[in-house]
C-alpha cells in the first residue's frame, strides 16, 4: 500500500459521513468532521476525531460554503476531502478550489464532474461514446411551443427533464401536447430555483421501464472496472426507495453489455474514483443511459455486500494513487443483497416528512437474523437524536444480504420488523408492505411499481386472515401472561385451586375473536375453535415491546405497545390495533356506541411541521377537489397541498412565511 493520507475531512453530514468515517478508520485515517450549529451534537461530529463548526443551519450558509469547507481543512491540517453525496459531491467549483489550495479531492477529476453534471453534454457523450441513450431531441427547448412541436415529433409520452437536474427534480412526464406545455413550465421553474439553471430538454418516455445501473471504480492508472449491476426500480416521484444487486433482470450477456458501456463511457471522461453510469430498461430489455451519477451513491452497500469491496476505502486509495488490485476476471458476485430506505416521513399521509426527537431508536442485528444471512446498517443516528427540517429525511440505510434474492428478502422482512423507532413518523410500514407483495416478491419490477401497487397511496397492509388470525392469537398469549403475572403478584391462586382462566375475547376492527389460551410446558396453545390449534413460544419478558416469538415452530417479531386493555401489534406492515377483554367484557364493549371523531374536513391542517410558504386561493374563493391550496416547505422538499373536497374558503388562518406547527390551521372552508 502507497502513502495514504493522515487526515480526511468529511465535507457531508448524517449516514454517509458515519460511513465514510468508518472506512477512514479501517484505513487508519483520522477524520474530520464538519457541522452546522442544527448538528452541533450530531452522531457525525461524535464518531469523527475532530470537528469544526462551519455557520448556521441551512445548508446554504454551511454545508454548501466552499470558502468554509477549505478553511477548515486548513485549520486541522486535512490533506483531503471526501464529498459524500449530494451537497458539494458533483460541484466542479469545488474541486477547482481544492485544488488551488492543494488538498486533494477524493472523487473524479473536474472535468468528468462538468461534463457528466450536465444531461444534456452526458447524454451527447455518451451518444459519441456509441453508447445506447434515450431516443430524443439533443438541443435545449426555448419555450413552451417548441417543448410543443418537439414533444410532438419524438412521439408522446415524453419526459421534459432539466439538465442540471439530480434528486428526481425537475423532471415531468407528458402524454399530450397540454401536458407538455403545462410540463415544460412546470419543470423549468422548479429547475430555476433548485439548480438556478433553466435548462430544459425532452426525451421519449420509456413505459413501465426498470432502473438498472452499473457501478465502475476507475484508478489514476488506466484501469476502469465495472462492478455489476444494481436495480434501482422502486421508486416514488423519480426518486428511490428500495435497491437490490444483482438485478433480477439480467442475463449475463446484458450484464456485460452494460458494464461494458458503463466501462466505454467512464473512459470517454477519463474518469477515475467511484462512479455510476444509470440506465433505463424497457420491457424489450434495451437499455439506454440515463445519467453518469460522478460520486458516491446512496445505494452503493449492495454491490459493497455482494463483491465484498469497500468502494470508499477504494476511492481514498484511489485519490492517493493508488492501482487497484484486481482485474474485472477477479470480480465474484456472491448472493443478494437489498437495501431499503428508512426516512423520516409519514406513508399514511402522503409520505409527507416528519421532524422531531427519535424517542426510541434500536437497530436490529445480525445475530438476531437466521443462518446465512446478513444485515447492515447504515445510520448517522442513536437514541435521542433530532431529525431536523433542514436536511434530507433519510434517518438510515436497512441492508440485507442472503444466498438468494429469497433470502435477502425474507431478512429483510425480520430486520424490518426487528427495527424500533419511535418520536417521529417512518416509512418502516410501506417497506414492509413491499417486501410481502407477491410482485415485489416474484422481481417483477419497473418504476411503476409503487403507483401502480398503491393507486390511492398507502393506507397500511391488509393481512391475509390467517396471518390476522396469527397476530390476534399472540396478542391474546400476550395479554393472558401479563393478566396473570398481575394477578400471581397479587396473591394469585392457592396451589392446587382452579387454573388462571384462558378464554379471551379479541376485538379488532370491530370484529370479534374468541381464543382460548393454555399453558403447556412453557408454551402456549392457542384455540379459536376453528382450524388446528397454535402452537406459541414467547421470548423475552413479560413488557417487552419487540417480542419475538415461534409460531407453530415459525420466527415472528412483532412491536408492540400496550395500554389497559389495548395493545397495538405491528408487524410485517400491518398496524393492528385491538382490545382483549374477559369474554363478559367483551359483549358488554360490543353495545357501546362508536366514538366519532371529530370533524375536521372543513380544515386545511399542515400534515408537518415546516414553513408555510404560499397560499393560493383566497377568502371567498370556491375550491375544487384536487385544487392546490397551498405549498408547505420541510426537508428542502416543497409539498403542494391539496383540497379534498370542493368548498369555499371561509378564513385563513396563516400567512405565507409563518412556519406550523403539525396539524395547525392553515385555512377554513365552509
Ligand atoms: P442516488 O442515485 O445516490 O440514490 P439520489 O439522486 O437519490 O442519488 O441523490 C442522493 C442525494 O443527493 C440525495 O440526498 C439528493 O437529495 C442529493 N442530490 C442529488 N442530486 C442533487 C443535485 N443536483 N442537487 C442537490 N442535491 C442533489
Ligand atoms: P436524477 O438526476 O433526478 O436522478 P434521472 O435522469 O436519473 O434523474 O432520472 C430519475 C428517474 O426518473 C429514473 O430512475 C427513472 O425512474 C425516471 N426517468 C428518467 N428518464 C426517464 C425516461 N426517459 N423514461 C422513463 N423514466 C425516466
Ligand atoms: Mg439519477
Amino acid at each position: 500500500m502507497g502513502q495514504l493520507f493522515d487526515k480526511i475531512l468529511i465535507a457531508n453530514r448524517g449516514e454517509i459521513a458515519c460511513r465514510i468515517i468508518r472506512s477512514c478508520r479501517d484505513l487508519g485515517i483520522k477524520t474530520v468532521a464538519v457541522y452546522s450549529d442544527a448538528d452541533a451534537d450530531a452522531e457525525h461530529v461524535r464518531r469523527a476525531d475532530e470537528a469544526v463548526a462551519i455557520g448556521p443551519a441551512a445548508s446554504s450558509e454551511s454545508y454548501l460554503v466552499i470558502e468554509k469547507i477549505i478553511a477548515a481543512c486548513k485549520e486541522t491540517g486535512a490533506g483531503a476531502v471526501h464529498p459524500g453525496f449530494g451537497f458539494l459531491s458533483e460541484n466542479a467549483a469545488f474541486v477547482e478550489a481544492l485544488e488551488a489550495a492543494s488538498i486533494v479531492f477524493i472523487g473524479p477529476p473536474r472535468g468528468a464532474i462538468a461534463a457528466m453534471g450536465d444531461k444534456i453534454t452526458s447524454k451527447k457523450l455518451a451518444e459519441e461514446a456509441k453508447v445506447s441513450t434515450v431516443p430524443g431531441h439533443m438541443g435545449l427547448i426555448a419555450d413552451a411551443d417548441e417543448a410543443v412541436r418537439s414533444s410532438a415529433s419524438i412521439g408522446y409520452p415524453v419526459m421534459i427533464k432539466a439538465s442540471a437536474g439530480g434528486g428526481g427534480k425537475g423532471m415531468r412526464v407528458a402524454g399530450n401536447d397540454e401536458e407538455a406545455r403545462e410540463g415544460f413550465t412546470s419543470a423549468r421553474n422548479e429547475a430555476r430555483t433548485s439548480f438556478g439553471d433553466e435548462r430544459i430538454f425532452i426525451e421519449k418516455y420509456i413505459e413501465e421501464p426498470r432502473h438498472i445501473e452499473i457501478q465502475v471504480l476507475a484508478d489514476k492508472h488506466g484501469k476502469v472496472l465495472h462492478l455489476g449491476e444494481r436495480e434501482c426500480s422502486i421508486q416514488r416521484r423519480h426518486q428511490k426507495v428500495i435497491e437490490e444487486a444483482p438485478s433480477p433482470a439480467l442475463d449475463d450477456a446484458t450484464r456485460e453489455a452494460m458494464g461494458a458501456q458503463a466501462v466505454t463511457l467512464a473512459r470517454a471522461v477519463d474518469y477515475c474514483s467511484a462512479g455510476t453510469v444509470e440506465f433505463i430498461f424497457d420491457k424489450n430489455n434495451n437499455f439506454y443511459f440515463l445519467e453518469m451519477n460522478t460520486r458516491i451513491q446512496v445505494e452503493h452497500p449492495v454491490t459493497e455486500m455482494v463483491t465484498g469491496i469497500d468502494l470508499v476505502a477504494w476511492m481514498i486509495r484511489i485519490a492517493a494513487g493508488e492501482a487497484l488490485d484486481f482485474d474485472q476476471q477477479d470480480l465474484r458476485m456472491d448472493g443478494w443483497a437489498i437495501e431499503s430506505r428508512i426516512y423520516a416521513e409519514d406513508p399514511f399521509r402522503n409520505f409527507m416528512p416528519s421532524t422531531g426527537r427519535l424517542t426510541s431508536y434500536r437497530e436490529p442485528k445480525a445475530s438476531d437474523l437466521g443462518e446465512g444471512v446478513t444485515v447492515r446498517v447504515d445510520s448517522g443516528v442513536v437514541e435521542g437524536s433530532e431529525i431536523s427540517m433542514h436536511y434530507d429525511p433519510m434517518i438510515a440505510k436497512l441492508v440485507t444480504h442472503g444466498a438468494d434474492r429469497a433470502g435477502a428478502v425474507a431478512a429483510m422482512q425480520q430486520a424490518l420488523d426487528r427495527f424500533y423507532l419511535r418520536g417521529i413518523r417512518h416509512n418502516i410500514p410501506f417497506l414492509a408492505a413491499v417486501m410481502a407483495e407477491k410482485r415485489f416478491q416474484d422481481g417483477r419490477l419497473s418504476t411503476d411499481f409503487i403507483a401502480d401497487t398503491y393507486p390511492k397511496g398507502f393506507q397500511g397492509r391488509v393481512l391475509p386472515t390467517a396471518l390476522k388470525r396469527e397476530l390476534l392469537a399472540i396478542g391474546a398469549a400476550l395479554h393472558h401472561r401479563l393478566a396473570k403475572r398481575n394477578y400471581e403478584s397479587i396473591g394469585g391462586p392457592p396451589a392446587g385451586d382452579a387454573p388462571f382462566p384462558g378464554d379471551w375475547d379479541v376485538i379488532c376492527e370491530r370484529e370479534h375473536w374468541a381464543f382460548d389460551v393454555r399453558e403447556a410446558e412453557g408454551c402456549f396453545l392457542i384455540s379459536d375453535g376453528q382450524a388446528d390449534d397454535i402452537e406459541l413460544l414467547l421470548d423475552g419478558p413479560v413488557g417487552a415491546r419487540l417480542v419475538s416469538c415461534s409460531l407453530n415452530g415459525e420466527t415472528r417479531v412483532l412491536q408492540v405497545e400496550y395500554s389497559g386493555p389495548g395493545w397495538v401489534l405491528t408487524h410485517a406492515g400491518a398496524t393492528l390495533e385491538i382490545l382483549v377483554l374477559r369474554p363478559r367484557a367483551g359483549e358488554l364493549a360490543a353495545l357501546m356506541p362508536v366514538k366519532k371523531p371529530p370533524d375536521l374536513s372543513g380544515f386545511l391542517l399542515s400534515p408537518m411541521p415546516g414553513l408555510l410558504v404560499s397560499i393560493s386561493v383566497a377568502v371567498g374563493e370556491e375550491v375544487k377537489a384536487g385544487q392546490q391550496l397551498a405549498v408547505v416547505e420541510a426537508m428542502k422538499m416543497e409539498n403542494i397541498l391539496r383540497s379534498e373536497k370542493d368548498g369555499t374558503v371561509l378564513t385563513l388562518h396563516a400567512e405565507p412565511g409563518s412556519s406550523l406547527a403539525v396539524d395547525q390551521a392553515i385555512l377554513e372552508f365552509e
